[in-house]
């Protein structure tokens, strides 16, 4: 690490002292009270997927370690339901459930626009699919470049609006390469500079779905990508940029270890021929074929042995989750740790050692997911109760200063994060 970066906190605690030595109790303004200092710092929102809070420590990720330590970090965050890659990381972009953004799943069907798929590019690109605001378009819409290195929803022009600068997802670009383009972008000039940029690294989250999330393959990911993050760092502390930068990091939803043999198949769930499924894994979406309504509600239905069905009305009113139309009429959830798969999958899979999976439910210790602030706008050494994956939205417009469209989160409960 760059030298510079462990002063980055300096500030605050210098002030603290001398605060303390002039006998004047308040460290800090009132909390939130004001926007920060310089309105035009620009906002970094990163993003690891599938990292949970206690995989982060000095020995596998020190560069996040010291981030955290320097800024605020919540004890954890819960992601929505389901606890996806596509739907939470939409959430944290618009402040919006997936039951309201419309990406109800990583895979799903629309009545219109028929199939969405991660690997469909077309689909992914196509702002009908996109409800909302995501935060970039808010930034665009009051004058402010952005600038994308990847993150659900980016390719896609929603509401007519896209990033300044954005790129097709392309998972073999290596985690130094984005974040080198990333603190490139952060050291521009001011007038082409964006006041918001986004950095995805998919590698834990793929690593762990392979190996497990305790594998010696997953911490090495998230090794590789920590480093990636400290050369940006060091990047923007030599550039003179970083403490005028805020960086919010983030992930999308914790990781499970799915023991060899936790595996079902659908098509011991119900009878192929009478339903349609536009997802398997974890949360499996079930629309009976006219005729079978009856027959495939009476199979499903309540308790089963690994996994519970529920219409789509009657999900449980935490998940906030069963109203919007591409959300089919029965929503089945694995218990923790099992995966349902195709019936052409199971012997493959059942050859395999340990693995990871996630999409269960959110409230779970395992699908914990991180929140870490750090900057000029954030206090230092904080460590704060767990928030809700919907109120990062509205931290995000209260940084850029701009107004917020509807969502689910409470813009208050970030304000503790707030010098
Ligand atoms: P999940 O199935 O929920 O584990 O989703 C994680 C996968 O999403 C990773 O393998 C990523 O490569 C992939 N992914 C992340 N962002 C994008 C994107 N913008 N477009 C397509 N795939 C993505
Ligand atoms: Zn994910
Ligand atoms: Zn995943």
């Amino acid at each position: 690490m760059h030298p510079d970066l462990r002063g980055f906190a300096l500030p605050a605690a210098f002030l603290a002292a001398v605060l303390a030595l002039s006998g004047c109790s308040t460290i800090h303004p009132p909390k939130g009270a004001a926007l920060p200092a310089a309105p035009s710092d620009p906002l970094l929102l990163v993003s690891i997927d599938g990292l949970h809070p206690e995989r982060i420590n000095a020995q596998d990720s020190p560069n996040i370690a010291r981030l955290a330590a320097g800024g605020v970090q919540a004890r954890w965050m819960t992601p929505s339901y389901p606890s996806l890659t596509f739907p939470n990381h939409y959430t944290i972009a618009t402040g919006l459930r997936p039951d309201r953004h419309g990406i109800v799943h990583n895979s799903m069907i629309d009545g219109e626009l028929g199939t969405f798929r991660l690997s469909d590019r077309e689909a992914v690109g196509n702002g009908a699919w996109w409800g909302g605001e995501p935060v970039w378009v808010g930034a665009e819409k009051a004058g402010m470049p952005t600038a994308t290195m990847f993150w659900p929803g980016s390719e896609a022009e929603v509401a007519g609006v896209r990033p300044t600068r954005w790129h097709v997802y392309d998972e073999s670009s290596s985690d130094a390469e984005r974040a080198a383009t990333v603190a490139g972008w952060l050291l521009e000039p001011e007038p082409t500079r964006p006041r918001l940029a986004t950095l995805y690294f998919h590698a834990v989250d793929t690593a762990a779905h392979t190996y497990g999330p305790d594998s010696d393959e997953a911490r090495a990911a998230l090794a590789s990508i920590d480093a990636a993050i400290g050369d940006l760092l060091t990047r923007l502390a030599e550039g003179g940029r970083l403490a005028h930068t805020n960086i919010v990091l983030v992930s999308d939803h914790g990781m499970a270890p799915v023991p060899p043999g936790n595996q079902i198949s659908v098509g011991d769930m119900v009878a192929m021929e009478q339903a349609r499924l536009s997802s398997i894994g974890q949360v499996v979406l079930v629309q009976p074929k006219p005729g079978f309504e009856a027959e495939v509600e009476a199979r499903l239905l309540g308790r089963q042995d690994h996994y519970e069905c529920w219409r789509r009305a009657e999900l449980p009113a935490r998940w906030h989750y069963g109203t919007h139309p591409r959300i089919p009429a029965i929503v089945c959830q694995m218990d923790e740790g099992w995966d349902a798969l195709l019936p052409q999958q199971m012997e493959a899979r059942a050859r395999g050692g340990m693995r990871g999976s996630h999409g269960y439910d959110p409230a779970l210790p395992s699908m914990r997911a991180v929140f870490i602030a750090s900057g000029p706008a954030f206090r230092s050494g904080a460590v704060i109760d767990p928030i809700d994956n919907v109120d990062v939205y509205p931290l995000l417009v209260r940084l850029l200063g701009i107004p917020a469209a509807d969502h689910d989160g409470d813009p208050e409960a970030l304000l503790p994060a707030l010098r």
